[in-house]
């Protein structure tokens, strides 16, 4: 059985209350271990650490901080497996999944690492009479508030830029998947050598822990990945304290395929952008925007796609359990919204059965066709593998029913003409385009979202604004 406490100090720490809460693992629906119900005195002890820790690693040079670091991308790498079980069995992925998702993770201490080194100010020439310069220095204490879906590679690409610009950080994971990122603060602190404090996990509940946070008055960034309604909590907060925040939030991206694209490759592409982590993924493809002309043709092309995908907890399942309890019946519940908008599916529809899924959270791929960007399914954040496939005319019919969302954080183009790629890319209110894939992208290139997907940039060089403030110097000489 899994007991989860929290990592603070440098140390495993009890709840100050005593109280666990259950964790059921979505493969069996039963119940797989414990999990601190940290309260908010738990809170202030890990944000005192953090504070007590800043000063001396604040002022350690930057390569000294890069050292640390990648010698925990060094230690993720060697312990991959191990790391990677231990998400796959709190997550439900399926275990082929997790190589490439500890990859990820060691990544971004790599990358983060090395670039502290040319992270620099800039002279300012204002004539012989002044020397002016800028540098970036970091927060303080930085919060990372963390989802369920991705639970590691989410956790690295904030923490990782946030340590290595110097600040020192309290992360609190979701409640669902904690156990990893416990894990990883331990090998942080006990085998890579960061100073104690300086990386702390408090598991519990973000209702409780979350506003806490944000209403510690030593708390100077927080880093929020996961649901608007909570991100929308956190802004009311931290607009009343002046807390600055990243806010990487839902999204209902937009895959468009055009009659000039590789129908083939659109197609499994366009299967994979719904269906990869069971459609648990910010930047899912859950609406795909098909030219009117290649409609029927492109439908067959994926509904083949999507009956062959294998659903279970087996290692080489190409979709494994929802995560979640809650989320489980919140993806059937589309299921009704479905009918009751008049819609059938052309494949899916249902909750998966079989004997080798057990009493798991397992949904059915499921394709709706012939849907209206207006309707419900099409404009909320279902966060399942359920996709609506909604025809367009033209180029500048796909960009009106693309941009006709409150979310804007990613969108995928399949076309061949690579004028009509750079048109739309531009016109696309999202703040990440893939083009003949679907895929996450690079450690290197930035995350982020237009309009209610959020504000702020993870990943790439531009992350490192959003753990440091500027600061100009003005010399007279
Ligand atoms: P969630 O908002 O329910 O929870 C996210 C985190 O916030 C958890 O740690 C939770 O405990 C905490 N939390 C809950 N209530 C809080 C509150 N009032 N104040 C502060 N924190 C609180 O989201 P989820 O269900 O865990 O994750 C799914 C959501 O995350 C989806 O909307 C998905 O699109 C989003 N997400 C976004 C990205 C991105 O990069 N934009 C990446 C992954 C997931």
């Amino acid at each position: 059985m899994l007991k989860v406490d929290s990592y603070i100090g440098g140390r495993s720490v009890q709840p100050g209350s005593g109280l666990y809460v259950d964790k059921l693992d979505p493969r069996t629906a039963e119940k797989m271990g414990e999990v601190a119900n940290s309260d908010p005195q738990d809170m202030d002890f890990a944000i005192d650490n953090a504070h007590q820790a800043l000063p001396a690693w604040r002022d350690m040079r930057p390569s000294e901080r890069g050292r640390v670091l990648l010698e925990l991308a060094r230690i993720v790498r060697r312990s991959e497996g191990r790391l990677g079980a231990l998400e796959s069995a709190e997550t439900g992925k399926p275990g082929g999944e997790m190589a490439a998702l500890m990859d990820l993770t060691a990544q971004y201490f790599e990358f983060y690492a090395g670039l502290v080194n040319v992270m620099d100010g800039e002279v300012i020439n204002q004539g012989p009479n002044y020397h002016v310069y800028t540098r970036r220095d970091p927060f303080g204490v930085i919060g990372v508030i963390l989802p369920w879906n991705a639970p590691l590679h989410q956790a690295a690409r904030a923490i990782a830029p946030a340590l290595a610009t110097g600040n020192t950080v309290v992360a609190k994971p979701s409640e669902h998947t904690s156990a990893s990122l416990v894990e990883l603060a331990r090998i942080a602190v006990e085998e890579a050598g960061l100073p104690a404090g300086v990386f702390n996990v408090i598991v519990g509940k973000g209702s409780v822990l979350g506003p806490q946070m944000a209403r510690h008055p030593l708390m100077r960034k927080i880093s929020f990945t996961g649901g608007i309604s909570a991100g929308q909590e956190l802004g009311r907060i931290a607009a009343e304290r002046i807390l600055p925040l990243t806010l990487e939030l839902g999204g209902k991206s937009a895959n468009i395929v055009f009659d000039d694209a590789d129908l083939d490759a659109a197609a499994k592409g366009a299967t994979r952008a719904f269906t990869w982590n069971s459609g648990q993924w910010c930047c899912a493809g859950t609406r795909l925007l098909v030219q009117e002309n290649i409609h029927e043709r492109f439908l067959d092309k994926l509904v083949a796609e999507v009956a062959a995908l294998r659903v279970g907890p087996q290692f080489d399942a190409t979709s494994g359990p929802i995560t979640t309890r809650a989320q489980f019946e919140k993806v059937q519940s589309y299921f009704e919204v479905a009918e009751r908008e008049g819609l059938k599916p052309v494949i899916g529809g249902k909750v998966a059965s079989g004997e080798h899924l057990g009493g798991g959270w397992y949904i059915e791929p499921t394709v709706y066709a012939g849907v209206h960007n207006h309707m419900t399914l099409a404009k909320e954040e279902i966060f399942g593998p359920i996709l609506c496939v909604i025809p367009f005319k033209d180029e500048a019919d796909a960009l009106r029913i693309a941009n006709d969302s409150e979310f804007g954080l990613g969108a995928g183009i399949w076309s061949r003409d690579i004028g009509r790629v750079h048109r739309v890319a531009a016109g696309l209110e999202v703040g990440r385009i893939v083009v003949n894939e679907y895929s996450g992208g690079f450690v290197q290139t930035p995350c982020g979202g237009f309009k209610q997907s959020g504000y702020g940039r993870e990943q790439g060089i531009d992350a490192l604004s959003h753990y440091t403030q500027l600061k100009s110097v003005i010399i007279r000489l």
